[in-house]
């Protein structure tokens, strides 16, 4: 029907993605090795923290840092209901407990107020999982000064926050651990894969060990040494976790556009924000420091109540012209697991809730033209202007 398709997202692989693959599948060595290790140092470089584990996933880092933090069962861990489930799976899989928060309306995310509370509460909770919603950081000034007057651990969950910066300085070395992800929608890919970043040198070096079966030696080591040597030890049961080159090489590329890919989605943040300023159903994500500090993984609207449509009625038209959207998210205090195992009631969670109700992620992604953002502006405004209502 000639309807223009603009996808929710869209990955840009079109640098030294397949010439770095390429380097590896020559090398005969296609699973951790060089190239883990050189996206591990270039990655901490990049995010200015003093060490990098590669894994396979943001949330085996998000397990390895609450495991090397010492959490365990009975504990208390606080996590903000808004977010993805990885965030606070991680904390059941130790036996420990999710304290869902709720967030600030605007920004989706944690602030020292609702820490101060939540502290109030619970003045026995063991740590913090902070999800940087969106790709905005968190305050950290506050937030740091909580975790440590009350010998809170920070584990951050960077999974939407690279490359970005709080007044300047990267996220990656603010908390105890910071977990990144490089799954396929994030703002850097290497298909699946994420990242423990960590200054503390005793976090590392758990996290290094429980990352392959608890060996206590890198594989890698053992095979490559000038002398032959067969031995290795095992110090506790630990996990398969380990990122293969075949990923690392793609990583290794994205690294190096990671800049342009973030200057690309504040383009279109900064798009979305001039064509949707001022209508009256929308209320716009909020955001305090630079933009440039910002990596603009998400830009979402929320449908507040001025407007005539429900959220799930705006996504359908914005489909039916083409439009791909997501809601990030359903809060976890609405989810089966969560509600039911800790009784968990909508009414607790006010800010949460009028987020999830009328939020509706729109594209970003580097290679989204700004005709295409002309468009969905358009199609968006239009949906919600009366003549168009139907
Ligand atoms: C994507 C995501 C994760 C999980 O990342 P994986 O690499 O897929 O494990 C965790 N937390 C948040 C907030 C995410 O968006």
């Amino acid at each position: 029907m000639g309807v223009r398709t603009i996808p929710f997202s869209r990955v840009t692989c079109d640098g030294n993605e397949l010439k770095y693959v390429r380097e590896v599948i020559e090398s005969g060595w296609l699973t951790t090795a060089g190239k883990c290790g050189e996206f591990e140092r270039r990655f901490a470089d990049a995010v200015q923290g003093r060490y990098a584990c590669a894994v396979n996933s943001a949330t085996a880092a998000l397990h390895l840092a609450c495991e090397a933090v010492g959490i365990g069962p009975g504990d208390k861990v606080f996590v903000p209901t808004m977010t993805f489930t990885a965030s606070a799976e991680v904390i059941r899989y130790l036996g420990a407990d999710p304290i869902l928060l709720d967030v600030e309306f605007g920004t989706a995310l944690i602030t020292p107020a609702i820490l101060t509370e939540a502290l109030r509460r619970h003045p026995d909770a063991k740590a913090l999982v902070l999800v940087h919603f969106g790709g905005q950081a968190a305050d950290m000034d506050g937030i740091l000064a909580l975790t440590r007057a009350h010998g809170l651990r920070l584990i951050e969950d960077a999974a939407h926050a690279f490359p970005t910066r709080y007044q300047g300085r990267p996220i990656g070395s603010f908390g105890d651990a910071t977990c990144f992800s490089f799954y396929a929608n994030k703002t850097i890919t290497t298909g699946e894969g994420g990242m423990l970043v960590t200054n503390d040198e005793a976090i590392f070096k758990r996290a290094k060990v429980m990352r392959l079966h608890g060996i206590n030696r890198d594989i890698w080591d053992r095979f490559t040494a000038k002398k032959a040597n067969w031995e290795y030890d095992v110090v506790a049961p630990g996990f398969k976790y380990n990122m293969p080159d075949v990923n690392a090489a793609i990583g290794l590329a994205q690294l190096e556009r990671a800049d342009e890919f973030r200057r690309e989605r504040q383009r279109c943040a900064e798009f979305y924000y001039r064509n949707l300023t001022g209508v009256e159903c929308l209320d716009l994500p909020v955001y305090r420091g630079a933009a440039e500090d910002h990596s603009w993984h998400l830009f979402w609207v929320v449908l507040n109540e001025k407007c005539p449509l429900d959220r799930n009625t705006f996504i359908g038209r914005l489909n039916e012209a083409g439009i791909g959207t997501s809601v990030h998210y359903k809060p976890l205090h609405r989810m089966t697991y969560y509600r039911e195992r800790y009784g968990l009631r909508p009414e607790d969670y006010p800010a949460a809730e009028r987020h999830w109700r009328g939020v509706v992620t729109l594209p970003v992604y580097p290679t989204l033209p700004d005709e295409d953002l002309a468009h969905v502006c358009q199609t968006v405004i239009g949906i919600l202007s009366p003549q168009h209502r139907g």
